[in-house]
């Protein structure tokens, strides 16, 4: 059986606001001789500082990897972006510290060979879309929805030309889920074979995932849909919830069937 790797100790190099309610911390040093190449777009597990010495464990996206660093991108929320664990430590880090890294976990690309994409996320998974983007091939056409607190909050992103990018405005991210879902379905369905990817907020991904699999009929080849939180609980409680909905939807037809 594979053991996980150990989490390695990182040191902080630098934290920086990117735009109003996005902020990167860029982590290095020593731990990056073991750490794998070409990691963009994976995931890290972020050992937070907690009580009683047991870290918070927070998942984040490797929005770029350079040869000796990471940076990761942290969505700002709460009252005045109070946020939670991960939210606080990225607004007071400073560089020297250091943080325990586990992973990292596997990214999830756009599958090559699509006619037209779909990539559709928060402000949680646009990390996880600039590096999809970027990944493209040229001549690639499709759409991405991508929902930010405020305008300020647009960035550069690097895609092809045929990518139509669509910023949809929220200030209160985990509220008004209709809004995102109106805006995705309100992309023109293009001819050809799609290939469709959504990260967002536990009831907003329900709500995509409803209208990409029942309405437009994609399978998992053609897909991937995932929840990055659930408004109102933390990580431990909404990885519960991702686990017992995936099962009632992988039971879902099973249990159907006739006996
Ligand atoms: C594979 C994966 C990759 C991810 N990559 C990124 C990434 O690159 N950047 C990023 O910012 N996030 C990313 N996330 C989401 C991030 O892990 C969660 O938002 C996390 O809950 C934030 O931790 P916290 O300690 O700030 O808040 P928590 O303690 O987890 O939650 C405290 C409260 O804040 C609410 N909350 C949590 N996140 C948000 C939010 N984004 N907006 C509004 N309210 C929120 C919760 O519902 C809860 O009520 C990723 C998640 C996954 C599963």
């Amino acid at each position: 059986m594979n053991k996980r790797p150990e989490p390695k100790l990182f040191d902080v190099l630098s934290a920086e606001q990117i735009t109003p309610n996005m902020r990167r911390v860029t982590i290095g040093g020593p731990a990056m001789t073991t750490f794998p190449a070409g990691q963009d777009g994976g995931y890290v597990k972020l050992m937070l500082p907690g009580a009683d010495e047991k870290p918070v464990v927070r998942t984040y996206t490797i929005r770029r990897q350079s040869a000796d660093a990471l940076d990761i991108d942290f969505a700002l929320h709460g009252d005045h972006g109070s946020g939670g664990p991960a939210v606080s430590w990225a607004k007071t880090v400073t560089p020297g510290e250091t943080i325990r890294v586990g992973g990292p976990g596997p990214a999830k690309p756009l599958a090559p060979g699509a006619d037209w994409y779909l990539a559709a996320g928060d402000m949680t998974a646009l990390p996880a879309i600039a590096v999809n983007l970027e990944a493209l091939h040229e001549d690639a056409v499709g759409d991405a929805v991508i929902e930010i607190q405020s305008e300020a909050d647009r960035q550069n992103l690097l895609h092809p030309e045929g990518i139509r990018l669509h910023w949809v405005i929220n200030p209160e991210p985990g509220h008004h889920p209709q809004a995102f879902d109106e805006a995705v379905r309100a992309i023109e369905w293009r001819k050809g074979r799609v290939y469709a990817w959504c990260a967002t907020e536990f009831e907003t991904m329900r709500r995509v995932r409803a209208y990409l699999r029942e309405e437009r009929g994609l399978g998992p080849n053609q897909l991937y849909v995932s929840s990055y939180w659930k408004q109102g609980l933390g990580e431990d409680q909404h990885k519960v919830l991702k686990r017992a909905d995936a099962e009632e939807k992988t039971l879902g037809p099973v249990s159907a069937a006739p006996i």
